[in-house]
């Protein structure tokens, strides 16, 4: 079987699909995407079909490698981001030729479900607490909320206030029926991190992700010396070579590659091993559509530590599309008490309504997030 054709849909809300075809007909799907950035991730996939063009597609392993060495510079989100949704159309390839779902192929099941969360928007802590209500009657029972609004390098008690409020107000709300995560989104500064945190601890948040961003990875182990609450992180690495950083420095108890970002399933099945040997649980990050949910979900399903799934139903940049408008079997995405089921179709197991897709890319606008700035005029992380 040799590759003929890769063709990619920039999609919305802020997604890219990519098709890879075969000499024998069987076509494979992926998800190569880097919210905001979809155009460069686009060009680089095309880029690399020269390696993959004439290629016999069951080589996964070769044409990754082939694709990472192949162009001597390597890594970062685009690069990365396009290797990954290639390697995910292969697997799904891989899947139909073998009639076995990914899973399968990797050893088969190590549990029988996994637990998804769900975002929780709105500034407000009233509309956070309606958000939780609505998301719990349709069986979530484990959420993540950002940790904050913009924050200053060192800011004012105020702010920390208003984080710590809305916080409380859950857990009294709440009790110990739902858990959360707290995303601090990289807005937080390492100084501002050591206040944030120890306000937080009696609220007992599931964990603290992106405590400070990861170019200032040095501070995890820091931060994790002077507080309970599990830190997570990982959105932003993008290869083993960078988590085996964070890994042997300590601090992380929770990791967090994008499928879609961190070289596809081929190379986060690896750093979800790595992170067991280092007693460090997997969660996925996956604010993004369903070939990207599904290629978590297979991994999930064969990493024992994989511990939470990210899904993005009715998440907050969902504008223009919905997780599941393109995929043609939705009821094997059908949550049940707020987890997920193996998928059980060959390959990836998402049938995509491809007519849709082309209709869909059309004239499909750029999305970008917002840009922050503080009230002096200089540049917040959002
Ligand atoms: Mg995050």
């Amino acid at each position: 079987m040799k590759i003929t054709k890769i063709t990619t849909w920039r999609l919305p809300p802020r997604w890219m699909f990519l098709k890879i075809e075969t000499d024998e007909g069987v076509v494979g799907w992926g998800e190569p995407v880097i919210e905001g950035r979809a155009r460069s991730v686009e060009t680089a996939v095309h880029e690399l079909s020269e390696f993959l063009i004439g290629k016999d597609p069951s080589r996964i392993n070769d044409l990754w490698q082939t694709m990472y060495r192949g162009g001597f510079y390597r890594g970062g989100p685009i690069l990365m981001s396009a290797i990954a949704g290639i390697d995910q159309a292969l697997w799904d390839i891989k899947g139909k030729v073998l009639n076995a779902p990914v899973w399968q192929l990797m050893g088969g099941l190590v549990r029988d479900k996994i637990k998804a969360y769900s975002w929780v928007g709105g500034d407000r802590p009233s509309e956070v607490i309606d958000g939780i209500k609505t998301l719990r009657s349709i069986g979530f029972d484990t959420f993540k909320l950002n940790g904050c609004e913009e924050l200053g390098v060192i800011d004012d008690s105020r702010k920390v206030d208003a984080a710590v409020n809305t916080v409380a107000q859950i857990r009294e709300a709440f009790g110990n029926e739902i858990e959360f995560g707290l995303d601090f989104h990289g807005r937080v500064s390492a100084g501002m991190a050591k206040v944030l945190i120890k306000e937080l601890e009696p609220y007992r948040p599931l964990f603290i992700e992106e405590p400070v961003l990861p170019e200032q990875a040095e501070y995890y182990p820091r931060l994790a010396a002077q507080t309970h609450i599990p830190l997570a992180a990982g959105e932003r690495m993008f290869s083993r070579f960078e988590f085996k950083r964070v890994f042997e420095a300590g601090g992380l108890s929770i990791v967090q590659p994008d499928l879609s970002h961190a070289g596809g399933i081929t190379e986060c099945y690896k750093i979800a091993a790595m992170a067991e040997a280092y007693d460090v649980g997997f969660a996925p990050h996956c604010p993004l559509g369903p070939i990207a949910l599904a290629a978590c979900l297979h991994v999930d399903f064969v990493a024992r530590n994989a511990v939470l799934q990210e899904q993005s139903m009715g998440i907050h940049y969902n504008k223009g599309a919905e997780l599941l408008d393109f995929v043609k079997n939705k009821d094997d995405f059908k949550m049940d008490g707020g987890y997920f089921h193996p998928l059980t179709k060959p390959g990836l197991g998402v049938d995509i309504n491809e007519e849709l897709v082309i209709e869909r890319s059309k004239n499909v606008e750029d999305w970008r997030n917002p840009l922050w700035r503080y009230p002096d005029g200089s540049v917040a992380e959002w």
